[in-house]
Order: structure tokens, then sequence, then C-alpha cells
């Protein structure tokens, strides 16, 4: 049995077997080949196994999304039988006695650049997608063990660090638990562990973690621990606490369908913190009584282009649907920092924390915003939608966002589309929204307090960096101060507050926050019972 100590980003007991996570290498080589026809049989294989998965994920997106959402997977599978492109596969093969690596990239190459100077916008629409399946066959060539196994069972996750946009790609149920080498509890996979209700350690110091690959392993969220092929006892052990575990979560539920309410009567709003449509089971399983930040960018970070209004709309209304009439915030775009998409095309910067990102994209590039708010708007025809803004600085994005606003529901309304009038609001997480919070609460119907980047910003300590970590204290008076000084704003100007960010959850502030009349605490899903409980157990006038 091998152990290793790492930090604990979210607790539980998880058994079962390693799933190495591999980074893409995205440079394909070029080697000479003797045998072509070897080669071609070769790249025919790992076609066909991309097809498989294609047709695999066709039929799970058919009964999360709908067939006309499903589409594009039958698409990528008819571009894999393409006769221009398998030819052209072929030829490179053959002619230039090359590894089928080397003749897929080159082939992508060409015909992305052959789709993209196309007049016609399907046309062009179809360079992303040939690159697509492209990369589809070559993970398939050099056989990624990641995927392979996840495929098969449900794994614990090993990895160097795991950035946004890959996490989102992980197939959710067959997810045990994440280990990484490196990463901060702060960070947006840490954020992701905790939605999902999983256990899962950083800062585990393992060397060659790729032999791991297929091992049985035991990660402990509670110490911290990962044991790798565990004796007998430890395994023992192990069960048990898991069993504890789920005994002890199964008792919290006795709390469904019981007030947020204090001992002497002041009652605060308990949402959830939700980043895809896919963890909408955990927020009704844990009786959530809203939404309180839904992180609409990884609807972008799953895509390989932007997502089209329908597809959004979809993807909102779906929320709003399920949420039967309880209100779902939804957080307008808030990509860049650690949350990259390619297509994009981001220029790399020195400091991207501080950079082009969030609300400063979409009041640049407004098409992108536009089709959003639109998405947004029409949605809100179908449940309690309210939209919030992010990376807020200044009262002129406030009421720039506010004029567009306006302009898409005239839009709306002269195609005749319906919609509600939607509560807007804005994050207050950087110290520039906080210190003139009590002139931004005259524009906007609520404040949700981003504490994350609060801290980030107000301590001028990155949240990604892992070495930082210590020095990283959301209980910093500057900042509870700065959460005191917003509330009261807020309730000045007789509008509600909330808070969104991580420390929402941190039940040894949940008193403090009830002092300051925080109207709502967004967490994820699996925080609201033993919030509930807390608060349940507190009495305000006492203290
Ligand atoms: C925050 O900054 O506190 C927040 C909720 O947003 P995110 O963590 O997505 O940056
Ligand atoms: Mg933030």
């Amino acid at each position: 049995m091998i152990t290793y100590t790492g930090k604990t980003v979210f607790n539980g007991i998880a058994i079962g077997k390693i799933a190495v996570f591999l980074k893409k290498d995205k440079q394909v080589k070029r080697h000479h080949i003797e045998d072509t026809e070897k080669e071609w049989i070769r790249f025919n294989k790992a076609k066909d196994a991309a097809i498989g998965q294609l047709k695999e994920l066709h039929d799970k997106a058919v009964l999360e999304v709908g067939s006309d959402g499903a589409a594009i997977f039958e698409v990528h599978q008819m571009m894999l039988e393409d006769l221009d492109y398998l030819d052209s596969v072929k030829n490179i093969i053959d002619t230039q006695s090359v590894n089928a690596e080397y003749a897929v990239a080159v082939t992508a190459d060409n015909f992305y650049h052959i789709f993209a100077s196309m007049e016609d916008a399907y046309m062009k629409e179809r360079a992303a997608d040939v690159k697509d399946i492209s990369e589809r066959v070559l993970s398939t060539l050099s056989g990624e063990v990641s995927d392979n196994i996840l495929t098969r069972e449900p794994s614990i996750i090993l990895a160097d660090d795991l950035a946004p946009s890959e996490t989102v790609q992980l197939d959710k149920s067959k997810v045990l638990a994440f280990v990484t080498v490196h990463g901060s509890t702060n960070s947006h996979t840490a954020i992701l562990a905790r939605t999902m209700n999983i256990p899962a350690l950083i800062n585990v110091p393992m060397e060659d973690y790729e032999e791991l690959n297929g091992k049985l392993a035991i990660v402990d969220g509670f110490s911290g621990t990962l044991y790798i092929d565990p004796d007998e006892t430890t395994y023992e052990n192990m069960k048990e606490k898991q069993e504890l575990d789920r005994k002890k979560k199964e008792l919290l539920t006795e709390l469904k369908d019981k007030e947020n309410i204090t001992l002497d009567g002041q009652r605060i709003d308990l949402f959830a913190n939700i980043g895809s449509t896919g963890d909408l089971a955990s927020v009704i399983q844990n009786d959530a009584g809203g939404i309180g930040l839904f992180r609409s960018e990884f609807l972008y970070l799953e895509k390989d282009h932007y997502p089209t209004e329908e597809e959004q709309f979809q993807a909102y209304k779906m929320v709003a649907e399920n949420m039967a009439g309880k209100k779902v915030i939804i957080r307008t775009l808030d990509i860049g920092a650690d949350k990259k998409v390619a297509y994009f095309n981001m220029e790399k910067e020195e400091n991207p924390a501080m950079g082009y990102r969030a609300i400063r994209i979409c009041l640049d590039r407004t098409e992108i915003f536009k089709t959003q708010l639109r998405a947004l708007l029409r949605a809100s025809a179908y449940g309690n939608i309210a939209v919030m803004y992010p990376m807020i600085i200044s009262l002129e994005e406030v009421l720039e966002i506010k004029k567009i606003v306006e302009e898409v529901k005239r839009e709306l309304e002269e195609e005749k589309l319906p919609y509600k009038e939607v509560e807007q609001g804005i994050m207050i997480e950087t110290p520039a929204a906080a210190v003139i919070s009590d002139i931004l609460a005259q524009e906007v119907d609520f404040f949700s307090i981003g504490t994350n980047d609060l801290t980030q910003y107000t301590l001028a300590i990155d949240r990604q960096n892992t070495k930082l970590e210590k020095h990283y204290d959301s209980h910093h008076p500057a900042i509870l101060r700065l959460i005191k000084m917003i509330a009261d704003n807020a309730h000045q100007a007789g509008i509600w507050v909330g808070i969104c960010g991580e420390l929402a959850a941190d039940s040894s502030l949940t008193e403090t926050f009830l002092k300051m009349k925080i109207d709502e605490l967004s967490v994820s899903p699996s925080y609201i019972y033993p919030l509930r409980k807390k608060i349940r157990e507190t009495d305000i006038s006492k203290l």
C-alpha cells in the first residue's frame, strides 16, 4: 500500500480504480512508415472507434438536450465517412509514407482552411467541425488512457492539474473523486468537485502517477489521504467510514421542506450554485430554495464553438422549468482568467485575472453578449429567471448593460417573441464595486457578493496560486468589513443582497452573515442541509 497526503477540497470517501488524466499532446509528429497498408488499417480502426464514441454521445445528448441539440454528433459521424476526407488521409499516408496522425492533422488543416474561406455561413461553420472530428480520431489513435477507462467504469481521476475546460469534458457520472498534484482550493475545478459532491484532494505529491492507472485506490477527503492498493484493514476501515458518512448525510435530509429560520425567527434564503444543467438533480435532491448562481460560461467551455442562441435558450429554459417557479439567477458569461475557450481567440495576457474577461468582453464584443441576453430573456417566459453581471467596476458599465438589455427587449418585441421582466443584479466581486456599492445599488435589483474574487482582488492574492494558499484568507477583516458595507448599502437602497462565493458555505461565519442581515446564501448543493441545520440551531438575539 502507498499512502500520500494532500489538501482537502471536499470531504467524503471514494473507493475505486484510478484513471489517469493525461493532457493531450497537441503537437503531432511526422514519422516515416514502411507498411502504409497497415497504417491505413490503423487509421480505419481509430476512425471506427471515433464513430462509436460519437454514436454514444449522440444518444446521451438526445436524452439531455433533445434531438435538435444532438444532431451535431450525427453530422460529425457523417463527416468522418466523407470520401474526400478519407481519400486525403489515404493519399498522404501512401504518397509520403507517413504515420496516420500526421496524415489526419494535415488533412484537418487543409479542410479547415477550405471551409473557413467559403462564403456560405453553414459551410464556414463546418471548419470547426472538421477540426473537432480530426482531434477525436487523433486521440483514439494515441489511445488516451483516461477516455478508455472512463467509458468503462466510475473512477478516481488523477491528474497533474485540471483546467475548467478539461473538467467539463469528463463524464461526471463516471467520476468518483479528483486528486491532483497541483491546484488550489479556490480554483474552479475545486468548486466543481464541491458541486458534484465528490471528494477531492489537491497538492498531493505523487511521482510518476501515470503508472498508477487502473490500480485500486481510496480517497479519504476527511483526512486528505490517498491510499493506493489499500491493505485489507485500511479497506475495511474506509468502507465503514464511507457508510457512516452516508448515514450522516441521510439524517440531514430530515430537514427537507423545513424553513431556513433561526430560533428567534430570522429567515435567510439558501440557494444553490451550478455550472450546468447536469447539476439540477443535485439542486433538487438537496432542497435548494432556488439557484443563486448559474455559471453560464460552462456552457461555452463545454463547446468548441460559440453556443447559439437556440442552444443557450434550451439550457436556460430547462433550468427555469425544472425549478418550477423558484428563482434562477443566471450569471452572464464570465470567460477569461482560468476559464479559457480556444474559439474566443484571446490574446495571451500577462495578468489574465485582471485582464480581458467577463463583462469587459461582453461590452466589447456585444454580438456575443446580445446572443446570450436574447436567450436569457426568451427563457424568462418559462420560469422565474433573474440575470446578474460579473466583474463590475463602474456605474457606467451598469448603465451600458441596461441600455443593451433594453435594445434586446425591443428586438424581441418586434419579433413577437415572449419574455418576462427579469430582476437584474450585479456581482460585487471587485473592491471598486464594493466601495461604490451605495451608488450601484440605485441602479440594480440585487447584489450577489463574489467572495472568491473579492478576496483575490482585495488582498492581491492570486486565487489560483498554490504557494499563496495560506495568505488567501476570506476571513480577513478587510473582506468582512467590505461585506458588511455592501450589505448596509444594499439595504439602505431597498434591494436584497446575497453571497455566492465559496465563503457563503463557511458555517463558522453563518452567524456573522445572519447578523449582517444577508438575505441569501448561494452554495454548492451539498452544503444546503448542513447550513439549514446550523441556521435552525442559531439564536441571533442571544449572540
Ligand atoms: C466569486 O468570484 O466569488 C464567484 C462566485 O465567481 P467565480 O468563482 O466563478 O469567479
Ligand atoms: Mg468571480
